[in-house]
């Protein structure tokens, strides 16, 4: 008869305060395979050490344990658990079974982490076994206690082990109950299972074949009353403890993180207000930050397309920097540009297009409207430089310009107000008295801020300056450089250019400027990463409260659950299992924190959108941002609870009251 299971001289102390207990002192035991062994003894007399010792939910202090010949006091933690998977059921007193989950998915558990999940009709065929096969999808909290305990029976039976390890089997049982799970335990033993049991009632030991008793952490008495089961056939000549602690089914199994995500869904459902308020961190981080980058990709779009229809290749030549600070310089501070300034101005080294600009105000009329608006009078290039090809009709030509023509291109609020919905083109208008022709009508821009950059006339520079305004000198210069790379140079001979000309001194080299719009977008491009810097700390440290409050809500989970991991740990769960399994409860948290945010954010961008009138753009980057984050934050800020889950010790999470 093969020995399965052999202790030589095991120890235990534990150690509680100043207290050492000495539970377990020497002892020294044999079992052989198909034998039925009643542990009994007084309380207190080291029984439940010792089954658990045997079952490797603890580990000895001292002395040799030999399982199917092999040696296992240098295993790791998780080989030790593939073999509480693979060769040992428990039972226990308390039954352990999951509340949340039915009978036959309790029952399912240790195939699970055995990655044999396919195999799970035998679940339901150890539920038959029991007698409960009508109770199969029923909560355990439906159930009796004797239907519980059958349950667990079937849960421990399930992976097909070697021994069954039984802990008080019947402690919580009426006398009906206990007779009927000591005839099922008593029947599988006769079909070959080995059953270690610890008892402290006589009836119950009357089922074993085999009684030790104990007394002080010894074994005082071994009486074997009836001979084992020695010629079962398939009993187990050799224990396969070398093949199963190498691991071969050691990865993690797809059902198994299917489960997880089952559990932490039911984990998080079964505590709806705890976990809403705890994702509530995470959610308001996200929507807050969803929002905002929404609202300003919005803003930043619109006012991208403004500097693009501006053209990013102008330099603005202006006449006196006065202007800028509303304060009349001395006279002769200011330099006063001609059209000889344009004309030199035209052959700098890339140059490609140059316009004359002077502006000034309007009083326009048509029919019986009047019309206030800002007149430009500009060169023929100032169509493709500022991006104002008329829409509709023409801009005027060069031989126009040189006539100073009295012809008109309107942008569209004036024709709105001079016409409605009349044709404007070929109309002619009346400016400051003088009669205009319509020959087109500008795009539409929009506004930039409270300026309507549609509320505009423009004519012919030379119209502008000699029949309309009455100036001698051109406002300002739009020059278009031929590409970006000769922005600096062609600036600083131009410069160089106007000072010559103008015979300007040192200390009135301010009496005029060159804007460059390129400057402009450099300007309003490091504002927008400002922007985006602080809107990331916004989102930083929300997530990071975020963050805090779901690791407080898994310590408590851990906490709530302990006996919940001891039980995953004792039917073969290991570390890394438990770890994963609150590592996705955390994660679905933040997970479904981070969507709701997302959506409410949306929403509310979405809103100010339909309220204030505001351009939004939800960009895709931010949506799949503001996921991995809340993701790598449940990670995060999971993986301190899940290390204290996973490191709990299978027996003292089992009675962990
Ligand atoms: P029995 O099952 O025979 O009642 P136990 O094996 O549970 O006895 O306990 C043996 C002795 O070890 C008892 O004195 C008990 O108080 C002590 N003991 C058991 N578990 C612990 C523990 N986790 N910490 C401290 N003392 C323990």
């Amino acid at each position: 008869m093969a020995k399965i299971i052999e202790l030589n001289n095991i120890s235990k102390t534990y150690a509680t305060g100043a207290v050492s207990v000495a539970a377990l002192q020497g002892v020294s035991l044999a079992v052989n395979a198909g034998e039925f062994v009643a542990i009994m003894g007084p309380s207190g007399s080291g029984k439940s050490t010792l089954l658990h010792l045997l079952g490797f939910l603890d580990r000895p202090d001292s002395g040799g344990y030999r399982l199917g010949g092999k040696d296992t006091t240098k295993l790791s933690d998780d080989q030790l658990a593939l073999l509480r998977n693979s060769l040992i059921g428990f039972v226990f007193q308390q039954f352990h079974l999951l509340p949340r989950i039915t009978s036959l998915e309790n029952a399912e558990l240790p195939l699970i982490y055995a990655g044999k999940r396919h195999l799970k009709e035998k679940a339901m065929e150890r539920i038959k076994d029991v007698g409960l096969a009508r109770r199969a999808l029923h909560r355990p909290n439906e159930l009796s206690g004797g239907e519980q305990q059958r349950i667990a029976i079937a849960r421990a039976l399930v992976n097909d082990p070697l021994i069954i390890f039984a802990d008080e089997p019947t402690g919580n049982l009426d006398t009906k109950s206990q007779n009927e799970i000591m005839a099922i335990i008593a029947e599988l033993n006769n079909k070959g299972k080995t059953i270690v049991m610890v008892t402290h009632e006589e009836e119950v030991a009357e089922y074993a074949k085999r009684i030790i008793r104990m007394r002080d952490g010894k074994i005082i008495a071994d009486e074997i009353k009836k001979p084992a089961a020695t010629d079962l056939a398939e009993g187990p000549q050799e224990i396969a403890v070398d093949s199963i602690v190498s691991g071969a089914h050691a990865e993690t199994k797809r059902a198994e993180i299917t489960d997880h995500f089952r559990q932490a869904f039911w984990a998080i459902v079964s505590h709806k207000m705890r976990s809403l308020l705890s994702m509530l961190g995470i959610l308001i981080g996200v929507a807050a930050v969803i929002a905002m980058l929404a609202l300003g990709a919005g803003a930043q779009e619109s006012i991208q397309k403004q500097l693009a229809s501006l053209g990013s290749n102008l330099l603005t030549i202006r006449s006196g920097s006065h202007r800028l600070h509303g304060v009349s310089l001395a006279a002769g501070a200011v330099t006063r540009f001609t059209f000889q300034d344009v004309e030199a101005i035209r052959k700098v080294p890339g140059v490609k297009r140059v316009s004359a600009s002077v502006t000034g105000a309007a009083q326009l009329v048509y029919g019986n409207k009047n019309w206030n608006t800002q007149v430009q009078g500009t060169g023929v290039d100032y169509a493709e430089m500022r991006a104002a090809e008329p829409a509709v009709g023409r801009f005027f030509r060069q031989e126009e310009v040189r006539m100073r023509a009295r012809v008109a291109v309107l942008g569209t609020t004036v024709v709105r107000q001079l016409f409605e919905d009349a044709n404007p083109l070929e109309a002619y208008i009346r400016m400051n008295r003088i009669s205009f022709k319509v020959i087109g009508v500008l795009p539409q821009k929009g506004a930039s801020g409270w300026h309507d950059n549609d509320d505009v006339v423009v004519i012919p520079v030379t119209t502008a300056m000699y029949r309309l305004l009455g100036k001698q000198y051109v406002d300002s210069i739009d020059v278009e450089v031929e590409n970006i790379g000769l922005m600096d140079q062609v600036q600083k001979s131009i410069n160089d250019l106007l000072i010559k000309r103008h015979r300007i001194t040192k200390d009135s080299e301010d009496s005029f400027e060159i804007r460059n719009m390129a400057d402009i977008k450099e300007t309003m491009e490091a504002t927008t990463k400002t922007m985006t810097w602080l809107l990331g700390s916004i989102a930083a440290i929300s997530l990071l409260v975020g963050g805090i409050g779901i690791m407080n809500i898994m310590l408590v989970s851990v906490t709530e659950r302990t006996r919940e991991i001891g039980l995953r740990k004792a039917i073969g769960a290991r570390e890394s299992d438990i770890m994963l399994q609150f590592l996705i409860e955390a994660v679905v948290m933040t997970f479904s924190g981070g969507v709701t945010g997302i959506i409410f954010g949306a929403g509310i961008a979405l809103l100010m959108a339909l309220i204030a009138g505001w351009t939004i753009k939800i960009s895709l980057f931010s949506v799949i941002l503001a996921t991995t984050f809340s993701v790598v934050v449940g990670v995060i800020f999971g993986l301190w609870p899940a290390r204290q889950a996973a490191r709990l010790n299978p027996i003292e999470a089992l009675r962990y009251e």
